[in-house]
């Protein structure tokens, strides 16, 4: 029996889990799935390492099924791989650490109660993330837990990065800039020397570029920047989110068209981005297939923010040695990589189109003055060794 730790991924309408197993430290992935749905049509599925389904199950219509039903559903499967695994961790991806969670951390009573004062920061994450470890603190109080932040990375921004020009007290009551995909970045971090020792001890910006996108110059393995601020809506236009907006936008929405708390937030969240311009679609291979004009402006706005904040971050560093894209668009779309590179091209960057269309890992030409790396990016592997190594401290 192969002792094992679980990685949960708890949102609004689907828990999303990745078993690793431990062999002499090292960590595979085994068994991965999740249920999604969960208030409309819940599903589970769980397949192995190969793809092969381990386990299915559809709740019929009428049949309720909530958050807690949802992890209960999972933690009942995996205790039935029991003769293979012994499950030792939890680690939970946790959207928001505030001020003081920097760092990840062990979870018990105490630090889940510190940790719900973030839910007005995220309202939209912060509660489903934290769901499921107050049900497992309830029910498994042995079990180790602990949470890993999508904050965390981002801690070693300068205090003039992280700073509204507001008034102070505002400041100290946590109205800043954190950053998030920290998970993503600090993975991405992580691995670089692998591929480029040298943009790994200098300066590089990563694009997580997926259904939320963001950027991030990091500056010899630490985050010093990030287009993503107080919430996970600044920054680049999404796949349903706005991105940067001018705040007068916000009084305005108030003042001249009624709408509340409630449905600014709604406008903001789900109904903009790729979505809110193209009026199409989300979904960005979607947008690059279809030849409607407003599928097109959709993915210039996309294209023409992302080189704005390549300008923005460079300056932040004072200069770029290294480009990396990540993420479902960042990884997968060799259009939306040239289109970004063709813009850099300011910055000395010169693709190798030949690499780029077979997805690199590097897809620069060998004149360019900056590298430029396809790296996927592993948020869960990044959880299950936080979780190792606390578990096992
Ligand atoms: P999430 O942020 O939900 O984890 P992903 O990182 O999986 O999302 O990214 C999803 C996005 O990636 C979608 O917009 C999808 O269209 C896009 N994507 C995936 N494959 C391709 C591709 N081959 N070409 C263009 N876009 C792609």
């Amino acid at each position: 029996m192969r002792p094992a730790i679980v990685v949960l991924n708890a949102g609004s309408s689907s828990v999303k889990f990745l078993l690793f197993a431990e062999q002499d430290g090292a960590l595979e992935p085994v068994v991965r799935g999740q249920v999604e749905g969960i208030r409309t049509a819940p599903h589970f599925i769980a397949r192995d390492g190969a793809g092969k389904v381990r386990a299915e199950k559809t709740w019929s219509e009428g049949e309720k099924l909530d958050h807690d039903g949802a992890v209960r559903h999972i933690t009942d499967f995996l205790g039935e791989l029991r003769g293979e695994l012994a499950l030792r961790a939890v680690g939970h991806r946790v959207v928001h650490g505030g001020i003081d969670y920097v760092q990840p951390v062990r979870l018990d009573a105490a630090v889940l109660t510190a940790l719900e004062k973030y839910v007005p920061l995220a309202p939209l994450h912060q509660p489903h993330n934290l769901n499921p470890i107050r049900l497992l603190l309830e029910h498994r109080p042995q079990l180790v837990q602990v949470a890993c932040f999508d904050t965390a990375f981002h801690a070693t921004n300068p205090e003039v990065s992280r700073r509204f020009a507001i008034p102070a007290e505002l400041h100290e009551a946590g109205v800043r800039r954190y950053g998030f995909h920290g998970l993503s970045y600090e993975f991405i971090a992580a691995v670089l020397g692998k591929y480029d020792a040298q943009a790994a001890a200098g300066r590089t910006i990563v694009l997580h570029l997926g259904n939320g996108s963001s950027m991030c110059a990091i500056e010899a393995g630490r985050s010093i920047a990030s287009t993503m601020g107080f919430t996970a809506l600044d920054g680049l236009p999404m796949g349903t989110r706005c991105g940067a907006i001018d705040p007068g936008v916000l009084l305005y929405l108030m003042d001249q068209r009624g709408m509340d708390a409630r449905a600014i937030e709604k406008l903001l969240y789900s109904q903009s981005g790729l979505l809110g311009v193209s009026g199409i679609s989300s979904d960005m291979r979607k947008l690059l297939e279809s030849d409607d004009a407003r599928a097109r402006l959709a993915v210039d706005v996309y294209t023409y923010r992302i080189r704005r904040e390549m300008g923005s971050l460079a300056a932040a560093l004072g200069g770029v040695d290294a480009i990396v894209f990540t993420a479902g668009i960042g990884e997968n779309s060799a259009e939306i990589r040239a289109r970004i590179c063709r813009d850099a091209a300011w910055l000395g960057v010169r693709l190798d189109d030949a690499a780029n269309a077979s997805g690199g890992p590097r897809i620069s030409a060998p004149d360019s003055r900056v590298a430029v790396w396809v790296i996927p990016t592993n948020e869960e592997l990044m959880i299950a060794r936080h979780t190792q190594r606390l578990a096992t401290a």
